[in-house]
């Protein structure tokens, strides 16, 4: 726990107004609880600065009393690394200014403690498209985003969120102040340092703004939903799709029948898409008019039986209704009881064999466990959930997680996949970093870590495995 000498209370009263100092335990509660109750933190303090200024003055007095800090953003993060453990919880909510908007350069500089949301509202107030979707982002911010370097549904066309970050601001573990917030297109002036803050996870720094990459705003968006007998069939339906194409394609979701099940069951005014139920699900986007073409290319799909039904939302209202089945999967399976999650990518030629030859090896092993698989299949990435047996005690199915983990990531790193696609290794995948990432990476990451944080102050917990 951090120990919160009378110098160092004395020093930050001088810095932050008192409503930015919290210190009651009742009031820090919801920031020291993960989303799905996994991790619960401790803290004797968390900070609530409202500039980078502010923020760079407490990292600065972090760093003379050796105080240790981890960031919060949102606190929608799946890896732990938000979650405090005695250090001190520097919370970036309070910095949600617009910085500027440049129609013409197609930017906008916000501050890091913006949510997604709020981003989206305001570029569409000017004709414009902020790319970044996820679930969680009515609360997670930008800095949490960049952090992280998010993925979502749109990465099919956009990229992820390191493709959308012109520039960023950071406050570096020192408490001096580096200014990258540079809308440059071009600049081979040496290393491109930003890259070293996205997906570093608060580890080298508080991101405190960026410059970031807007797009024009699609005038249409046509949403269909496909049914499918297997995997193979949806990426035969993308290639199909592409091949036609379609390149405007900006959604490409699988959703298998579990997963589907649970959203039916647990989210109110849900409707399956068709009568039947299919082994597999797509939801596919695509931005553009051409509705009849589009028709026809899921006509030929089910001609040639690529898919056994399709349908195309004919109104916003339907679009709504078909995304929310895909987007509410997560908060659906919560009452479904116990669930080990993992986040992981493969190449797209293997997701069939890894789907089948998981199946076969877990229901083995733990007979009953249901397979809520969800994911962004256009990136190969896969939210592979597995869901207690309905049979089973929660506690006793979560007994297995680390050996159900080590299949699932060895079959994973066996066929060339990644055990960590879009979320982040936080504190939950330090040991899948030593045992998968090559040494020569994981020398590298040290070498970085080092040379910037020598001190070890900024998420000292997260990404690297501490000495005993
Ligand atoms: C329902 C749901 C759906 C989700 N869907 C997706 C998805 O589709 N794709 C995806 O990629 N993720 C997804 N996530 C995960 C999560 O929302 C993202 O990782 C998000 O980017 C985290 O943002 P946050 O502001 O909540 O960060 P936090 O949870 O607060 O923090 C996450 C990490 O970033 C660090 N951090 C936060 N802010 C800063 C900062 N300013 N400077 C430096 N480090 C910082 C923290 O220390 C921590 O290590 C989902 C989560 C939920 C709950």
């Amino acid at each position: 726990m951090v120990e919160l000498s009378t110098n160092f209370v004395t020093a930050l009263s001088g810095v932050l107004d008192p409503d930015e100092i919290i210190l009651d335990q009742e009031k820090l509660t919801p920031y020291l609880k993960e989303w799905r109750g996994r991790w619960h933190g401790k803290t004797a303090i968390m900070v609530l600065p409202n500039s980078t200024e502010k923020l760079a003055k407490i990292v600065t007095l972090c760093a003379e009393h050796q105080i240790a800090i981890t960031c919060q953003g949102g606190n929608t993060g799946l890896v732990g690394g938000q979650i405090p453990q005695g250090e001190l919880l520097l919370n970036t909510a309070r910095m949600s200014a617009v910085r500027n908007i440049d129609p013409k350069a197609m930017t906008i500089t916000v501050e890091a403690g913006m949510t997604l949301q709020s981003v989206t509202d305001i570029c569409v107030e000017h004709n414009l498209l902020f790319a970044l979707q996820i679930a969680s982002g009515g609360s997670a911010t930008i800095g949490g985003a960049i952090a992280t370097n998010a993925g979502g549904m749109g990465v099919l066309r956009y990229g992820n969120m390191r493709a959308m970050v012109l520039g960023l601001e950071v406050v570096m573990p020192d408490g001096k102040v580096w200014h990258g917030l540079s809308g440059l297109h071009k600049d081979n002036t040496g290393y491109d340092l930003k890259q070293l803050f996205i997906g570093s996870e608060g580890t080298l720094g508080v991101i405190t703004a960026a410059i970031l990459q807007l797009f024009p705003k699609p005038a249409n968006i046509i949403t269909a939903w496909c049914g499918l007998q297997n995997v193979e069939a949806a990426l035969q339906l993308l290639s199909h799709l592409r091949t036609n194409s379609f390149s405007q394609i900006s959604k490409f979701e699988l959703i298998s029948k579990q997963a589907l099940s649970v959203v039916l069951k647990n989210l109110s005014d849900s409707r399956a898409p068709f009568s039947d139920a299919h082994a597999y699900n797509v939801l596919v986007e695509f931005e553009t008019d051409e509705f009849v073409a589009i028709e026809e290319a899921l006509s030929l799909a089910l001609e040639i039986g690529i898919i056994t039904d399709a349908v195309i939302a004919k109104s916003q209202k339907e679009a709504d209704a078909l995304l929310a089945l895909r987007e509410n999967i997560s908060a659906a399976q919560k009452p479904e009881g116990a669930a080990i999650k993992h986040d992981i990518s493969l190449p797209l030629s293997a997701i069939p064999q890894f789907l089948q030859q998981m199946q076969m090896v877990i229901s083995d092993k733990f007979p009953g466990t249901r397979f809520c698989v969800f994911g962004h299949l256009g990136d190969g990435n896969l939210h592979y959930n597995l869901l207690q047996p309905a049979d089973v005690n929660g506690d006793e199915f979560l007994s297995a997680r680390d050996q159900i983990t080590s299949m699932v990531h060895d079959l994973v790193h066996e066929m060339g996949g990644s055990f960590a696609a879009e979320h982040g290794i936080g504190i939950a995948k330090i040991d899948d970093m030593q045992r998968y990432k090559s040494p020569v990476g994981l020398k590298m990451m040290r070498a970085v870590k080092q040379a910037i944080d020598p001190d070890n102050i900024m998420n000292p917990r997260v990404i690297f495995k501490q000495p005993n």
